[in-house]
């Protein structure tokens, strides 16, 4: 097992290449299991001027801060990033990385997905620290799956726009004829993380959404909402925009349909509201239940029997 004990003044004295090796070493399941990776300044140094940090907060001395997946540590004062990767373990010892059970938008009921997912399961995967830069796949209480976000919003061929705060990506499982995420590059795990300091944050993520819709060349002829799934299947918080066509193979099932069309999905004005006023965003009660309410248009509330007769009904809304 390797504790991953990082002292910031070390690295400040030329110890560099000693945490690069790092890179390449892997930490043993009960690190995994625990989440664990600790990073700690060297007790009784003085802070340097190139201190060790995880997400910008310095670590002060004597300090040790757990490092959770999707952080970034920084070596050097920014100079040396590195983020917690996983890498394949030939021997497939290490198991339980779970899917969650419940999710609005349960996209992994393809088989091709399942398989992708039952592999990725066969070969466990182990941490190392990984430069930053690199693809990342993390686990985390909500399993392998729930990370996917994370791994997109890197990607510069699901990349639309981004900018110092933001990036949007193309949702991989669209449920309209156009559907985008935007994402802070902040590490914030879901709507409930947010908080009054986020005002501006989620502020510039709208400013950004409407700019996407303006730029899109369908905007004159379908309209398109902006929100966050009450309860999100995915980790890393992330504001939907998606035209109001709903014209999409990967919209399959009710629980897709009505986390879209009921109260399940919070207008993005309704959150910054919620922040301004009461600091927080508070989620209804029994929200997992609007998924299970009957299909009904979300045009003419047309109430329809099956997710096939919805979509016929549709095309006489959306006509392509
Ligand atoms: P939710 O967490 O319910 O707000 O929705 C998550 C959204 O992310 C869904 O619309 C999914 O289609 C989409 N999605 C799932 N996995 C990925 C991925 N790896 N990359 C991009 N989008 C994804
Ligand atoms: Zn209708």
């Amino acid at each position: 097992m390797l504790k991953c004990r990082l002292a910031g003044l070390l690295a400040k004295r030329g110890f560099i290449n000693q945490f690069c090796c790092l890179t390449y070493k892997q930490l043993s399941w009960v690190d995994v299991q625990k989440r664990l990776l600790k990073t700690k300044n060297a007790p009784g140094s003085k802070l340097g001027t190139n201190p060790t940090s995880v997400d910008s907060v310095v670590v002060g001395t004597g300090n040790e801060v757990r490092i959770k997946p999707g952080q970034r540590l920084h070596i050097v004062n920014q100079l040396y990033p590195y983020t917690i990767q996983f890498k394949e373990d030939p021997t497939g010892k290490n198991s339980g990385t779970k899917r969650p059970r419940e999710s609005a938008s349960d996209d992994r009921e393809s088989p091709r997905e399942a398989q992708k997912m039952k592999a990725a399961k066969l070969t466990e995967k182990v941490p190392v620290l990984v430069n930053h830069g690199e693809a990342q796949k993390h686990t985390e209480r909500g399993g392998l799956w729930s990370q996917g976000l994370k791994i997109s919003m890197q990607d510069p061929k699901m990349q639309l726009y981004k900018d110092d705060k933001v990036v949007v990506i193309k949702d991989k499982y669209p449920k309209a004829r156009h559907h985008w995420l935007v994402l802070p590059w902040q590490s914030i795990p879901s709507l409930k993380a947010l908080c009054e300091e986020h005002c501006d944050l989620v502020k510039h993520m709208q400013q950004v959404a409407d700019q996407m819709v303006q730029q899109c060349p369908d905007s004159s002829s379908l309209s398109f909402r902006t929100g966050y799934h009450a309860i999100p299947s995915m980790s890393h918080v992330h504001l939907h925009v998606i035209s109001q066509d709903f014209d999409s193979p990967c919209l399959k099932n009710k629980k897709h349909w009505n986390s879209f069309t009921t109260d399940y999905f919070i207008e993005s004005n309704d959150v910054i509201q919620m922040l301004e006023t009461n600091g927080r965003v508070t989620v209804k009660e029994g929200a997992t239940e609007l998924l299970k309410l009957p299909l009904c248009c979300h045009m003419c509330h047309k109430e329809l029997s099956t997710i096939p007769a919805l979509k016929e009904h549709l095309k006489s809304h959306f006509p392509r």
